[in-house]
């Protein structure tokens, strides 16, 4: 059965809680986490026409971007607009779940997304906050075993180096042990020494899905007591932060830049800052509110920086920093990824043979319109 709490730990395996800032409010936040799920809906946020489509569609589980519980909750009460969506979601029986700051961070979600959008294919990111460190996983299966055992494992995050995954590496050798009393030995007999011809597999893993893996490698592997190591790396790890950075392939004006961004997020306008006939070769993007990203990415060289939700005073200060700005407008920074976590979500259930429909939100809007 597939749970709330199945998808909440897929969408945690991309996106780890404590990867979240200090004053973010992310993780499940209403519903039960045993109860079972058909139908997910996935949206930029809980608005009273997101959750009327999520009851029409009989969605048990709907996930957004922004926390609908963020301040303290004082009161719960259905005379505020913004509680009568809680208690509507509890009357329901439908879960909701919260993936914010922690997917910014998340590989291809809402930095990454914008990023493509204005046409960077290789970035990094502006201000590093933390670095996934990797481990050794090292496994000694019999032989004709290996194939399930290294799926197991490429299937819980590990053996992924770049576009590559099931990055492993085997060499044969002898396993000896010899079965104590009460054992049921997959291979030999109680009280004799067994040589058997093994395996050595072995893989790489993120430190946060170590212990994911070993599980996962456990349950597939056929001996009754499985033998492993992990050791840790000094290779440097995969550096996680705020916003991307990176240069295009072809350089192209500030206003072929926004030309290019209104197409691919699909909004009618867009704002910028600069002088419209600019050149620009770096680009900076920082997905949402992005304004505080400002001077990292002049500092860094950017050209220009695409964001949302830039301020007067912010403009002023990207002019006088020599960086041009493309405002998007927060919703259209954002709102694309929401189409990259559905197609995350619907890839890493069918991979596990959860049948669950993972639909994107249509009732979403900008509340911003142009006239
Ligand atoms: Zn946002």
């Amino acid at each position: 059965m597939t749970t709330v709490g199945t998808i909440a730990a897929y969408i945690e395996e991309l996106a780890p809680l404590h990867w979240a800032e200090s004053w973010d409010n992310v993780g499940l936040q209403v519903g039960d986490p045993a109860a079972a799920v058909q139908r997910v809906l996935v949206a930029l946020e809980l608005t009273d026409p997101v959750l009327e489509e999520a009851e029409q569609r009989a969605c048990e589980l709907v996930v957004v971007h922004h926390p609908p519980i963020f301040r303290p909750l004082k009161a719960l009460r259905s005379d505020n607009r913004a509680a009568r969506r809680l208690f509507r979601l509890i009357r329901g029986g439908i879960a909701l779940y919260a993936a914010h700051t922690n997917l910014d961070q998340a590989p291809g979600m809402t930095n990454d997304t914008l990023a493509a959008a204005a046409g960077l294919t290789e970035h990094e990111v502006i201000k590093q906050v933390g670095e996934e460190r990797y481990v050794k996983l090292v496994v000694f299966v019999p032989q004709g075993h290996e194939d399930t055992v290294r799926d197991a494992l490429a299937r819980a995050g590990a053996g992924h180096i770049g576009n590559y995954s099931h990055c492993t590496f085997q060499s044969p050798g002898t396993g000896t042990f010899l079965p104590l009393e009460g054992t049921n030995p997959f291979l030999g007999q109680q009280g004799k020494l067994e040589k058997a011809d093994e395996l050595r597999l072995e893989t790489i893993v993120p430190e946060s899905a170590a212990q994911r893996a070993v599980r996962a490698m456990i349950a597939a592997h056929p001996y009754e007591e499985v033998a492993y190591d992990l050791y840790p790396l000094a290779n440097p790890g995969k550096v996680r932060g705020h916003g991307r950075i990176g240069r295009l392939a072809q350089p192209v004006s500030l206003t072929d830049l926004a030309g290019r961004l209104k197409g691919a997020l699909k909004t009618e306008a867009v704002r910028i800052v600069g002088d419209p006939a600019r050149m620009i070769t770096t680009v900076a993007v920082g997905a949402g509110a992005g304004a505080d990203l400002i001077r990292p990415a002049a500092a860094r060289g950017a050209d220009v920086l695409v964001t949302g939700d830039v301020k007067y005073h912010d403009a002023q200060d990207a002019l006088d920093l020599g960086l041009a700005v493309i405002d998007v407008g927060h919703y259209h920074s954002e709102a694309g990824a929401m189409g990259s976590l559905a197609a995350y979500l619907r890839e890493r259930l069918a991979a596990d043979g959860h049948a669950v429909e993972v639909m994107e939100a249509e009732a979403g809007r900008d509340p911003f319109q142009f006239v």
